[in-house]
């Protein structure tokens, strides 16, 4: 209620004061999973290649870490990191949501837990769809995956009746889903095409139904779900893209059949990039035989001492029960000499080591530990560069993400419309926290408190970007570990007030 009252006392004010909007009546967001930038071109992905030939290609995009996809949802739906909307990790260890083991952060039990526990907190900031919601705009959400209800969540107390969120095949509004008549489709075919091609045909056909509301968003699955289970550059993988230029043209045709193309902003973004798994790990059987008592799932609730390991792809998540400083150090000094850690990230800090702030991952339920895994340049058969180890079930050529690899997390973003530039590259850094701030300003909808994201205003036709040049800073850590000299660093770009991740690794040498 306290959230409603600010963005109402917020909306009226600046509507009092002519906030200056956009020229779009429209903004449509095309989501592609796990989209890397440099897989756009003429022959892959046709129609997203003369989308960006019309308006501006995000050259310098970023995610943000863990470069995963619940992570980068909630990032683009709140306009912040992770350390103020509550969501770090695909998969996390929340106790008070399941003891024994990880939880799916987007699956529906646990969402629907979690906002029992915080009074409709779960996520710890409105999202996009509802602050717009609240200041009187429609909004449409329909996604392939599960992922989509966190754009827009709550059952209880929702003030657009017709404004629907759409994940896999159920509905907020539950009853909502009944109308959509969806016709049957295999989930997770390679690649996905004939899932991601119904949900396209749901938001343009019933879901646009009376017409185009002022927010949409389509999120499919491809080409993130080919890429995990085929390779990246694959045969399958180049069929993926393809099947998501389709209906990104899907959607741009139905626009331009209601004549509507030129009121819209077409943004299409993907959550995160990608890597090419370099080798298997299990960190919970790694640590398990050093002597921890650390597993991935506890046969009973765990006591004082135990180590939940949660595996999150290119990064490892390491929850110590009780939280012993003395355990917690000799697991990092352990980690400091393994040649799959990257960057080392702890709650309290340790030699050699960044605490988790420094990443903006210090949330309430932050592990003690995060493991960025260590990413190589090297390319894989089909010749894409960015590889990783990956703890996870999947094998090696396989594709993954989630680390601080900047093939990771440097991803996608193009948009066109009238606002933005035509013709255009943005060298400037971006970021999916940019997102909520740039599609709010469009629609002339203030934030109701500051977002950690920024309007994308040199981009804009109206702009009047007056930002002083981008600041890259370097940060290191190390730690002699006696035979041989730890070192990891991280590397982050300051502009226009927004900070961006921009990669970090980590190596050990022996000491001279
Ligand atoms: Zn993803």
């Amino acid at each position: 209620m306290r959230v409603l009252t600010i963005i109402l006392a917020a909306f009226l004010s600046a509507a009092a004061s002519g906030y200056a909007a956009g020229k779009a009546e429209h903004v449509v967001v095309v989501v592609w999973d796990g989209m890397r930038p440099d897989f756009v071109n003429e022959t892959n992905t046709p129609t997203l290649y003369q989308l960006a030939r019309e308006g501006v290609f995000f050259q310098n995009h970023h995610a943000v870490f863990l470069s995963s996809t619940e992570v980068n949802a909630t990032a683009m739906a709140t306009g912040c990191y992770p350390n103020r909307s509550g969501i770090l990790g695909n998969h996390e260890y929340r106790p008070q949501i399941n003891p024994l083991t990880n939880v799916a952060v987007e699956a529906l039990d646990t969402v629907r837990k979690g906002d029992e526990i915080t009074h409709n907190h779960y996520l710890q900031l409105p999202t996009l769809a509802e602050i717009l919601q609240h200041a009187g705009k429609k909004t449409t959400i329909a996604g392939a995956k599960p992922v989509a209800l966190l754009q827009d969540r709550l059952e209880q107390g929702r003030v657009c009746a017709d404004c629907v969120d759409l994940f896999e095949r159920r509905t907020v509004p539950a009853a909502a889903v009944d109308k959509l008549d969806l016709p049957a489709f295999t989930p997770r075919d390679i690649p996905n095409t004939r899932q991601d091609e119904v949900i396209t045909h749901a938001l343009i056909g019933p879901m646009w139904d009376k017409d185009v509301p002022a927010f949409s968003l389509l999120w499919l699955s491809e080409p993130d779900a080919t890429q995990h289970a085929s390779g990246l550059g694959t045969a399958k993988a180049l069929k993926a893209l393809k099947s998501s230029d389709d209906n990104l043209a899907r959607v741009l045709k139905e626009l331009t059949a209601r004549g509507i193309r030129d009121k819209t902003d077409v943004f299409v973004i993907s959550d995160h990039g990608f890597s090419t798994i370099s080798r298997v790990l299990n960190v919970a059987a790694f640590l398990k035989d050093a002597g921890f008592n650390a597993a991935r799932e506890f046969k009973q609730p765990p006591v004082n001492g135990d180590v939940m390991v949660v595996g999150n792809g290119g990064t490892a998540l390491l929850y110590v029960i009780g939280h012993d400083p003395k355990l917690i150090h000799k697991m990092v000094e352990l980690l400091q000499a393994q040649d799959f850690a990257g960057v080392i990230l702890t709650r309290e800090p340790i030699e050699g080591t960044f605490t988790l702030d420094k990443v903006r991952i210090n949330t309430p339920d932050a592990p003690d530990i995060a493991v960025s895994l260590r990413w190589t340049r090297d390319k894989n058969d089909a010749g894409i560069p960015g590889s990783l180890p990956c703890e996870s079930s999947l094998g090696v050529n396989q594709g993954i993400h989630s680390s601080l690899s900047p093939f990771d997390i440097h991803n996608t973003l193009i948009a066109a419309g009238p606002d933005f530039q035509k013709g255009w590259v943005d060298h400037l850094p971006s970021g999916n926290i940019d997102l909520a701030p740039t599609v709010l300003h469009i629609l002339g909808v203030p934030a109701p408190e500051r977002m950690d994201g920024r309007v994308l205003s040199e981009a804009l036709t109206s702009g009047t970007s007056k930002s002083p040049d981008p600041v890259t800073h370097t940060f290191d850590a190390t730690r002699d570990l006696g035979t041989s000299v730890w070192q990891q660093y991280l590397r982050v770009t300051e502009f226009g007030g927004t900070t961006y991740l921009d990669e970090g690794n980590g190596h050990s040498e022996p000491r001279k």
